[in-house]
């Protein structure tokens, strides 16, 4: 057998009967005391769903395994805080689609996942309950804003996590913690049950310890749901023409990536070399024009999709306050954290009536720029490789990262949500004892060639866990 289905075997010798679940709460509590990766733990409440489920295939590679959910992404009788307080204490009355499929499937969701408040953010430093570390390096951070799932798959307390990505928050807390992380084509994973920040950018994506892992979950998740009129059947249909030899377009210019990750993009690319593949340099001209079109999509879209929290209908609402006005005020005053303060004010002032085509409708031309420039790529590469992001993982507080230096640092993820493109991190290996991830891009619905790319780089093997963690020997 492989390692793959030894480490299956090992995952659902964990939460078959209701001892051996006992068991699994109790390692995966102690486990995440160390890191703070879930904001709720609960395999039985999991469990209870799955039993719900009487059609549950026992035939799906998925079939027992445990799984994470980021905290924006819905699961019945979970808690559902988005990292937020406005959000405090809400409990989800549905599942998402996502996780129902995974339901279906047989798998069980153990937990809620830490996050930066509303998916803003590249630290998890934005949450407002708990500080995940980077299980490599405690004092590190475990990247955002799904850095509760990548902690949590990097550590091995589950073999998968659903994330979201608007910007990024899948791949680049992948990176920084040695795990797959993939950001599927726009419109082909339900985002019923996704709690929206940027609905045009933003897909529910998959952290996962290995390639087959990863696309095990997608071809479960993925498809048209009749709830999310923006899904599609694309990725799970196509027959994709690429084969190997592929030809990857590499960046000819790389300035500004710190030495651990430009070695990393060399070293790759020679691997690539030695695989036979073709190497084509090429050159993004939007490439300096995606961060603020991003940041002035994301915050338009941000401001009118968190209109919602006033405290009346969701979450928290200041008490003792008789008027209407001063309610929503003052719940929104303490229910938001700064950063989301910031971003819907920036959001409301690139949309603010007179200024729509100077910043919103220009960044949306900027956006069909970008699309039409990648699509071009793709008559001439398979593939595009590019850092995910220019660090590893960052320490603590903003002396080595400011959050300005962070959002500059989204360059290289923001193209695939701008795109709508699909895209996986994966990780290189370790330099200082540290992670570093890189990610190939593919056309539309191609994510079947980024899977088997990634199966050739990776040698079939699954994820590096990191120091101390959750194993097989701790089970039998
Ligand atoms: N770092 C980006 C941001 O802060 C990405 C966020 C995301 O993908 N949810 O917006």
């Amino acid at each position: 057998m492989n390692e793959v289905g030894r480490k299956t075997l090992f995952w659902r010798g964990l939460t078959g009967s209701v001892e051996q679940r006992k068991r699994y709460n109790k390692l995966i509590t102690e486990a995440d005391s160390e890191i703070s990766a879930f904001l709720e733990i609960n395999p039985e409440s999991g469990a209870s769903l799955l039993r719900k489920n009487s059609e549950s295939q026992t035939s799906s590679p998925l079939s027992g395994l445990p799984f994470g959910v980021k905290d924006n992404i819905a699961v019945e009788k979970f808690q559902l805080t988005c990292g937020s307080k406005i959000l405090n204490s809400f409990v989800s009355p549905y599942s998402a689609t996502a996780v129902s499929r995974l339901l279906a499937a047989g798998a069980v969701p153990v937990g809620k996942a830490n996050m930066d408040e509303f998916g803003m953010g590249s630290s998890t430093e934005n949450s407002a309950y708990k500080t995940t570390v980077n299980p490599w390096d405690h004092a590190k951070v475990p990247g955002g804003s799904s850095g509760g799932s990548a902690a949590a798959v990097a550590a091995g307390l589950v073999p998968f996590a659903l994330g979201s990505d608007t910007g990024g928050s899948v791949r680049q807390p992948a990176a920084f913690c040695g795990t797959y992380g993939l950001k599927p084509t726009y419109g082909s994973v339900s985002r019923y049950g996704l709690v929206a920040y940027a609905s045009s950018l933003e897909c529910v994506g998959v952290l996962a310890d290995s390639v087959e892992m990863t696309k095990n979950v997608f071809t479960v998740i993925g498809g048209k749901d009749p709830m999310d009129q923006t899904s599609s059947n694309g990725s799970v249909n196509s027959a994709d023409a690429a084969a190997q030899p592929y030809t990857i377009g590499v960046l000819s210019k790389t300035e500004g990536l710190d030495p651990a990750v430009a070695e990393a993009y060399g070293e790759t690319i020679e691997q690539m070399k030695l695989l036979g593949w073709k190497i084509r340099e090429i050159s993004l001209n939007t490439q300096e024009y995606v961060v603020p079109a991003y940041y002035t999509i994301a915050t338009a879209e941000a401001s009118a999709n968190l209109a919602r929290y006033t405290g009346i209908r969701y979450g928290m609402r200041e008490k003792d306050i008789t008027d209407h006005e001063n309610m929503v005020r003052l719940t929104r005053e303490n229910g938001f954290g700064d950063e989301v303060k910031l971003r819907i004010l920036l959001g409301t002032y690139v949309l603010r009536s007179g200024f729509q085509d100077q910043y919103y409708v220009r960044a949306q031309k900027i956006r069909t720029l970008i699309r039409n420039e990648i699509n071009t790529l793709f008559t001439k590469v398979d593939m595009i490789l590019m850092p995910v992001f220019p660090t590893q993982a960052f320490r603590f507080g903003s002396q080595e990262m400011t959050p300005y230096q962070q959002k500059l640092a989204d360059k290289y993820t923001v193209t695939a949500n701008l795109a709508g493109i699909p895209s996986l991190s994966f990780p290189t290996g370790l330099k200082s004892g540290l992670p570093v991830g890189l990610q190939l891009m593919a056309p539309d619905f191609c994510e079947s060639r980024l899977f088997d790319a990634a199966g050739v780089l990776s040698g079939g093997r699954s994820i590096q866990l990191a120091p101390g963690a959750m194993s097989a020997g701790e089970v039998s």
